[in-house]
């Protein structure tokens, strides 16, 4: 499949690697929009929320569960940050390749929209 992240993923494209286990791999963005810019993603490809369903739904919260660990060890659980899923073209998705943006390190701008 030809897909950035399935890519960086088998390692054919390299990433900094922030954490992996048998389900989720997460790595820093290579255009980081904030001090600590990470992205989370489910190592199977779902394409974004819109392919979330009941047989696949579990990983969402296990992104969540190692977001708020990174979010520790990155040391911006205190301080805040945003996790934040683009889907669509609206949204400005750009790999369709479901994952999390984790944001923090600064004040992030309030504007949403
Ligand atoms: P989206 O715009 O789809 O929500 O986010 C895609 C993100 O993937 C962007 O922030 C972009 O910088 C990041 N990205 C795209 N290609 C690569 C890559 O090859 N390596 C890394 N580390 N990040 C990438
Ligand atoms: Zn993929």
């Amino acid at each position: 499949m030809d897909c950035i992240f399935c890519k960086i993923i088998s390692g054919d494209i390299p990433s900094k690697k922030v954490y992996e286990d048998e389900t989720v791999y997460a790595f820093y963005d290579i255009n980081p929009m904030a001090p600590v810019h990470v992205l989370i993603i489910p190592k199977q490809h779902i394409s974004s929320i819109n392919e979330v369903d009941e047989t696949n739904s579990a990983v969402i919260s296990h992104i969540y569960e190692v977001a708020a660990k990174l979010a520790k060890e990155l040391g911006v659980s205190e301080s805040g940050y945003r996790l934040v899923s683009n889907c669509g073209a609206d949204a400005g998705q750009t790999v369709f390749h479901l994952h999390f943006h984790l944001l923090g390190g600064q004040k992030l701008k309030v504007e949403m929209c």
